[in-house]
């Protein structure tokens, strides 16, 4: 079977995940999807596995914790493409589709919002970025950019070369763990045509527990490896997930073998609907520190948090304590409370 078929057979309701996984399920706000072939892998490992709490519904998403915009996309939209939080590059959101439905995702209250309007703006992103020349990366994001089929995403690489400022592409997806088999040969042709056009063309994987790295994902990316694309990994830290030492241990040096740069593990986000993931960074600081002692430098992600409101990512380590005061260090170097 196609991947897109694959994406499509999918389940997208309570009554077709009670019925999948012969479970009732809370009746939530928030939509559901996940394809079948990746149901049957949360299915196989079963209600208390870290599969199962991440694409499964909870009782709990419908608190009203949380904020609606954790990370403050919206106070750096550009317009409907591009958010541009950092002087040197800009996310680019081409669509708000994804290959699953994370239920601890930060973008969980924008995901419903209709893909059309992006196609209409793209002129405006190439537009902003041939005036604002320091911009020097494109970052596709979304949504989930390999969901885009070969031919729009080899149109939109095209138009970014053609800006000359633009030395740098990469790709932030999730689409390899959940649909391994949408590494094919076309996008595989999509991606080395991206490399000859730019300096650097990465791929950086979301992947957060190391039961996520079936058979089927390692083959797709040893794929990416053996056609010289340079891929990298990021996690979430999630509370029942992966909140051990000996979790993430598991996962970034299973990545390193696999020739996967672990390259940020954030702190989760305040997101509404996904405070059952939350912890403190004093949890979080005493679950990563020890890995200090576990794991090669080059196999150790940056522990990050995104400072709520759009101040950006900071790090959430500090060598010095454990204890967090109540402030973080944004990127202009203020300091900025927060809770
Ligand atoms: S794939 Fe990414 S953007 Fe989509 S729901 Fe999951 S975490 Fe969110």
């Amino acid at each position: 079977m196609s991947w897109t078929h694959e994406f499509k057979d999918a389940l997208k309701t309570r009554e077709d995940l009670s019925e999948f996984f012969e479970t009732d399920f809370p009746e939530i706000k928030f939509p559901l999807f996940i394809p079948k072939v990746f149901a049957a892998k949360i299915l196989m490992a079963g209600p208390d596995s870290p599969l199962w709490k991440q694409f499964l519904p909870h009782s709990e998403e419908d608190s009203n914790l949380g904020r609606l915009d954790p990370i403050g996309d919206k106070v750096h939209a550009k317009n409907n493409q591009l958010i541009h939080r950092y002087e040197n590059r800009v996310l680019f959101t081409p669509t708000t589709v994804c290959p699953v439905l994370c239920r601890y995702c930060f973008r969980k209250n924008e995901l419903s919002e209709k893909d059309e309007i992006f196609d209409q703006k793209f002129k405006e992103a190439i537009a902003y970025l041939t005036v604002n020349p320091e911009i020097n990366e494109v970052i596709f994001t979304g949504g989930d950019p390999f969901i885009l089929s070969n031919e729009k995403l080899a149109l939109y690489i095209q138009e970014f070369s053609e800006v000359e400022s633009i030395k740098y592409i990469r790709f932030h997806t999730r689409t390899p763990v959940i649909l391994p088999s949408r590494i094919d040969e076309g996008l595989l042709a999509v991606l080395t045509s991206a490399s000859a056009l730019f300096k650097r063309c990465m791929v950086m994987i979301h992947v957060n527990h190391v039961s996520e790295l079936t058979e089927d994902v390692r083959d797709a990316i040893a794929l990416l490896n053996e056609n010289h694309i340079e891929v990298f990994s990021q996690s979430v830290l999630l509370k029942g997930v992966n909140d051990t030492t000996e979790d993430l241990y598991n996962l970034f040096s299973e990545l390193a073998d696999l020739k996967v740069k672990p390259y940020y593990l954030h702190h989760p986000d305040e997101a509404r609907g996904a405070m059952h993931f939350y912890m403190g960074l004093e949890e979080g600081r005493r679950i990563f520190a020890p890995l200090h002692n576990k794991l090669p430098g080059w196999a150790l992600p940056q522990y990050i948090i995104d400072i709520p409101g759009g101040e950006g990512k900071t790090s959430a380590f500090n060598p010095e304590s454990f204890e967090f005061n109540g402030s973080l260090i944004n990127r202009n170097g203020e300091k900025v409370k927060i809770n």
